[in-house]
């Protein structure tokens, strides 16, 4: 999902009465796959709250996580649920730049060191306090208090932890400009984070050829059986053919229809049993701009 500038009207509203109504539905966690020497957990957000994930890497003596949450009250969960398993946590990882997967863990986290690429910790560093003094100023305590930004540069290759393979990829130009891939190969595991989405609606700003290639690139390497989503559960390789054809529909009712409206209308009787409709609001109010549809 991309940068949120002003998020609906309809999700400011349902985070706060759920919020004041001491009712906020929580995310939920579970254990992927694992093997004698590593297990992979996911812990998600509801789907309202844009079934955001950050998946715990459980290794014999320490926790690894990719991705930190958007709203503070989930990455506090995820704390929980990291507390359960009784291990420290010696590295966050943030996949990319997007706020959705860095601003919510400052508070729950707030001395785990924090590794990205280059890019991506540059980026943070540049916008990263205003990201969050805006979304503070939106939506008031379902924000964190504070960022904890990437202190550590992840360079891309291979780096055995805890006696676990582990590869670090730089991908460009899919749903955002760079990000981080983190394949486990003895697991057959591939974090593809926001490149690729389950049975939710994928966040679309305008061209989305860079992603297609991305998302063929997963296709080819036939090491990964296991696809883990920035937004949604994880899936096999049939999840990739999925959102390949979403955004060909995507792309061909872009062509068809005269106005967002209509746009909006065709995604959602396509794809009825997809959540995060929201996140085709917020794209359609402030990124994708067709120039052959009425203003
Ligand atoms: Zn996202």
């Amino acid at each position: 999902m991309k940068s949120l500038k002003s998020v609906t009207f309809l999700l400011i509203l349902s985070a706060f009465s759920t919020l004041k109504a001491q009712n906020l539905p929580t995310g939920t966690s579970w254990t992927v796959t694992q093997n004698k020497k590593v297990k992979v957990h996911t812990y998600m957000s509801p789907s309202a709250m844009f079934a955001n994930t950050s998946h715990v890497i459980e290794l014999k003596n320490e926790l690894i996580i990719v991705d930190g949450q958007f709203f503070a009250p989930y990455a506090l969960e995820l704390k929980e649920f990291t507390d359960s398993l009784g291990k420290p946590v010696t590295r966050f990882y943030v996949s990319h730049d997007h706020p959705d997967h860095y601003i919510g863990f400052g508070d729950a986290f707030p001395n785990v060191p924090v590794y990205a690429l280059a890019e991506t910790k540059a980026a943070i560093e540049q916008a990263g306090q205003g990201v969050l003094e805006q979304r503070q100023a939106q939506f008031g305590p379902m924000i964190a208090s504070k960022l904890n930004k990437p202190s550590v540069v992840q360079q891309p290759g291979e780096e055995t932890i805890g006696n676990v393979k582990f590869i670090f990829e730089k991908s460009v130009n899919n749903e955002s400009a760079v990000s981080l891939l983190i394949k486990l190969p003895e697991l057959g595991v591939y974090i593809a984070q926001d490149i690729v989405y389950n049975k939710i609606h994928l966040f679309i700003e305008g061209d989305t050829k860079g992603w297609e290639t991305a998302l063929h690139q997963i296709i080819k390497d036939k090491t990964y059986q296991t696809i883990l989503s920035g937004h949604g559960k994880e899936g096999g390789i049939e999840l990739l053919n999925e959102n390949l054809n979403y955004l060909a529909f995507v792309n061909e009712t872009i062509l068809k229809s005269k106005d967002k409206e209509e746009f909006k209308a065709a995604i959602l009787k396509k794809y009825p049993e997809y959540g995060g409709e929201q996140l085709v609001d917020i794209y359609l109010d402030y990124y994708l701009e067709p120039n052959t549809w009425a203003k």
